[in-house]
Parts: structure tokens; sequence; C-alpha cells
């Protein structure tokens, strides 16, 4: 009878894990049957039921031992897939775990942000240790042979969905069985990590002749809306910046290159080409290479480097090859407080500038780096709401605007030594207030185009270059893209522009001839040649006029700041 009782209870448990933890299922096998894919329908079949006789098998052994092993990958692979669908509503794919790996420096930041889904991922866990570790009352008689299967057999879906993975390019791991899936992904993304991701680069073909320019500022903001940031005089969020704003040529809205910064980053610094994506982000030389062929000086201030604790890691794919291109790193140590970042950022760039020599300066900015509540000061007490359009988050992301953005831009404007000087300012992605869903780095289908609105300007005294500057800023509305900056910079460097738009069809300084994309995933071509585009209409964000909706009381900075909007949504 205690057997019967005790069996009952673990298949009871098994169930509750199954259900919890495979969100999606249904739904998946009516797609499969409404389009009729009926291979696609067969071997997803037959993969699900491997895998429940793998589960049972796993959690049915007469071995303690072995129960226990399994329990905690199958439980943990089932926990990280229940948190990711609290935060995102959705499943992730292979790309999503290599995101992880190359931002796991983050993992505090994250964690901090989505909170909400860390207490439910933890008891779901212990779920699944509970419901495959526990004894099942039951004892069968079987031979040692088919007791050695019985343990041997959860591995198999593990390989087969790996091999799902590897015949899809990267895709093919939807509504597969999450007690497998995310082992399966995690090992792929790991070996893929392991070997290929790093072949050597070209050497700079081009040859450079004179400079437009003395100094070339490339500055980087983090998790920047487009809609946050304006040079309009009395704006709301970024007044300080406006009133520097005569200096700033304005291409914005405009669209990143990737959703996420570890991709965004990387195109910018592998000068990636809008239509020879993969190739030229794996081989072309870095734009560091480039200024130090024509001359410059380099110079990287990562405002981001106290969030890496491995020692030596490096952010956004920046391998030590890359690295030994760079003069002069400015790692902004973790002792500074988040909101002091830019402010020290500030601070070096105007250091760097004032030595007058010829000199490139990339800047990764903290900008509005999740969770935002940290990047303004004072806000030490106060309770951020959970992401998505909760007015509290808000509150927190515009305060983090002004701190962080407006008063750093509007500081390096005024004090910059614009001597020769040509800065290019823009953000890594956008932000996407969507409830339930991520804010950037989301994948294939669940990427929104509010991840890739950002804003993008260029600022110099240079007469002649105003001219031209504002001339494409004026004619293509809306065609900005990152795809731009690459070819904008190598004439800057002084690259012959024959040479440059012999290699890319756009250029902040001639044309703007396409409707803006961004790419996001598979940049490397780990899995395949094809990475996700996703046209994206930089002006949508007019139509919601998101920023207009927000009335800021006080804003003096550091000072609560009360936020009022109508019943409209944000995107
Ligand atoms: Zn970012």
């Amino acid at each position: 009878m205690k057997a019967v009782l005790l069996s009952a209870a673990k298949v009871a448990l098994l169930v509750a894990l199954l259900v919890l933890t495979n969100k999606g299922l249904v739904a998946r096998f009516q797609v499969l049957i409404d389009e009729q894919r009926l291979v696609t329908l067969v071997v997803f079949s037959a993969l699900w039921m491997c895998a429940l006789a793998a589960v049972l098998a796993a959690a049915f052994h007469p071995s303690p031992v072995v129960r226990t092993v399994w329990a905690l990958p199958l439980a943990a692979a089932g926990a990280s897939a229940f948190g990711y669908h609290l935060v995102q509503g959705s499943e992730f794919f292979i790309f999503d775990v290599l995101n992880f790996w190359a931002a796991r420096h983050e993992a505090g930041r994250a964690m901090a942000f989505y909170s909400a889904a860390v207490g439910p991922s933890i008891l779901v866990f212990g779920l699944g240790i509970a419901a495959i570790a526990m004894p099942s009352g039951l004892s069968f008689s079987v031979s040692p042979r088919i007791r050695v299967a019985q343990a041997l057999l959860p591995a198999v879906p593990i390989v087969l969905i790996a091999l799902v993975v590897i015949y899809r390019e990267g895709k093919g791991s939807e509504a597969m069985p999450k007690q497998f899936s995310p082992i399966s992904l995690a090992a792929l993304a790991a070996y893929k990590l392991g070997t290929g991701m790093y072949v050597p680069r070209d050497p700079v073909a081009l040859q450079p002749g004179r400079p437009l320019v003395r100094a070339l500022v490339m500055m980087v903001d983090e998790s920047m809306r487009a809609d946050f940031v304006s040079l309009d005089p009395g704006n709301a969020v970024t007044p300080a910046f406006a009133e520097e704003g005569r200096r700033w040529i304005d291409f914005g809205p405009a669209v990143s290159s990737g959703n996420c910064s570890n991709i965004s980053n990387a195109m910018l610094r592998f000068m990636a080409e809008r239509r020879n994506l993969v190739a030229s982000v794996v081989k072309n030389p870095t734009i560091w290479q480039y200024a130090k062929a024509a001359g410059f000086r380099t110079v990287f201030i990562d405002a981001q480097a106290g969030f890496i604790t491995v020692y030596g890691k490096l952010q956004n794919y920046m391998t030590p090859t890359e690295a030994a291109w760079i003069d002069d790193i400015h790692k902004l140590d973790d002792d500074i407080p988040a909101y002091s970042l830019d402010d020290e950022l500030v601070r070096i760039a105007l250091e760097e500038l004032a030595r007058g020599d010829r000199v490139f300066i990339y800047a990764n900015k903290n900008g509005a780096h999740f969770p935002y509540i940290n990047n303004a000061p004072g806000n030490e007490a106060v309770e951020q709401g959970p992401p998505g359009d909760d007015p509290a988050t808000l509150a927190a992301y515009t305060k983090a605007v002004r701190w962080s953005t407006d008063r750093t831009m509007a500081r390096l404007t005024k004090e910059a030594n614009w001597d020769g000087t040509t800065m290019v300012y823009t953000a890594d992605h956008g932000q996407n207030f969507s409830t339930g869903r991520l804010t950037h780095c989301s994948s294939v289908t669940n990427v929104n185009p509010n991840e890739g609105i950002v804003p993008l300007m260029v600022a110099t005294e240079d007469q002649a270059l105003r001219d031209r500057l504002t001339a494409v800023a004026r004619n293509y509305p809306g065609k900005a893209s990152h795809f731009a900056i690459a070819p904008t910079l190598l004439e800057l460097m002084g690259y012959a522009p024959s040479d440059v738009s012999a290699i890319y069809d756009l250029s902040l300084l001639s044309h703007l001839p396409n409707e803006p994309q961004l790419v996001s995933d598979d940049i490397f071509g780990l899995f395949g040649t094809r990475p996700n585009w996703h046209p994206v209409d930089p002006r949508l964000q007019a139509d919601t006029a998101d920023v207009s909706l927000l009335e800021l009381d006080g804003g003096i900075p550091g000072e609560p700041v009360g936020l009022h909007r109508s019943d409209a949504r944000l995107n």
C-alpha cells in the first residue's frame, strides 16, 4: 500500500514537472498539424516519446545514485527553461545560450532586474529533484544489463536534440522536452565556442591617405532608446544635452546593427558589411587595425569592465589578439558606483582629447544598463518595478538616461577639445518595454523592433564635414543604421572614398540607400551563413510618442522623479 502511494506521488510530481516546464508543446503540435509538416511531426513525436521514456528510466531506476545523478541536470534544465519563460514568455534558442555565455559577467545585474523569476525557478528546480530522485517504492527484478541501459537512456534525447539543432543550423529546438534540450544547447554552445570562433583576421589592405580629422571618438551608449534622447531644446529627458545640440547632426532615430550588446559592439568594431555579414564579421580587420594603419593612437574606454569578474576576460567578443591593437585600455573598476561610471568615462575621454595628438577613441558607456535604478544616485532605497512598461520601471529608466547620458554627454560636448575632433554617438541597442518580454537580446522570432531603435548623431566643427553630414541626415530620414558607421569612420580616418564605397554601399557622409535592418543571433556563422535579419522602421516610436507622454516632476538629478503618463501603452 505504501509503495502504491509513494509511486502515485512520484508520478504526480513528474507530471507537474513536465507540464510546468514544457509550455508551448501543445501549440507546437498544433502548428505542425495545421501546416501539415508530417515529417517534422513524426520526428518531433518520436523524440518526445524517447524523452518521456528517458525521464521514466531515470526517475524509476532502482539505484538512488543513478536517480540523483540524473535528477541534478534534468531538474536544472527544466528550471532554466521555466525561468526563461517567466522572463521572456517564450523558450530560448541556442543563440540565447551563446549570448548568455558571452554576457555571463552580467548574470548578477540580470538577476537583480529579473529577480521575480528567481524564486519560482528555484522551486521548480526543487520539484525536479524531488520528482526524479525520490524512491518509487516499487521493486522490479531486472537483469544488470537492462539496469545499465536504463541508466544511460537519458543521454539519448540529449544527443538527438543536438543533432536536430545542428541539422537545422541552430534552430529546431522549439518545444523540445525541456528536461533535455537546455543540456543539448549548452553542450553544443560550449563546443562551438571552444572550436571555430576565433580565426586570424585579415590585415588592412587599403592605402591610408590624409585623415579628415585629428581626433575621432566613437561613443557607444548602453540600452538607449532613440525616443528618450533628443536634441529638441527643453525636452523632458535630455535637456542639458540639447543645450549643447548645435554641434551635433542628428541621424536618429536609427537602427542598431544587432539587438544585444555583444553582437552590436562586435559588428561595430569588426567593421561589419551589410551585404557580406558573416565573412566580414569573422575576417575583416578590426576598427583598431584601420585606425593604427592610418596613424591614430587607439584608446578603448570600457565603463562596463567592472562587471567582468573573470580574470582576463574581455567584453563583447573582444579577444586578446584584438586588444593587442589598442594602445591605451581604460577599464573602469567595480569600486566605482554604477551611476558614476559615465562621469569617469567622460573625464578620461576629455583627458585623452586634450593631449592633442591624432587619436581614435572607442568608448562603451554604462548608460541605462539594467537594473536601471543603479544608474542614478539616490536610488539605494528605491524599489524598481518589474520589467515592462510599469511606471516605476519607466521612471527608473528615465532617471538613468537623465543622469548617465544627458549630464555626461552635455559635459563631453561642452568641455571637449574640438580642434579637429569628430564624434559619433549611438547606442548598442534600444530597449523594449513590453511586459513579459526581454528588453533586448531576444532571438529569432522574438525580436521586437524597439530592441534596435537607437540614437545616432555626429558632431564636428569642420564646416565641410558638417555640410556633407547635414545633407545626408536631411535627405535620408529614417534610413540611418550602424552599418553606415564603419564606412564613415574609414573615410574620416583618411581612406579613399572610392576604396571605401567598393566595400560598403552606404555612409553617413554620402548616402543611405537601404531600409535599415538589424541582425540577430548567429553573426559568426557558427551554424550556417544565414543570420536572422529584421527590417526595422526606426520612426515607429514617433507614432507612439512615448516620451511626450512622460511628465517629469522635480527633475533635479538625484531627486526621485515622479512620472505620469496617459493611458496610451508604451511600446
Ligand atoms: Zn547593451
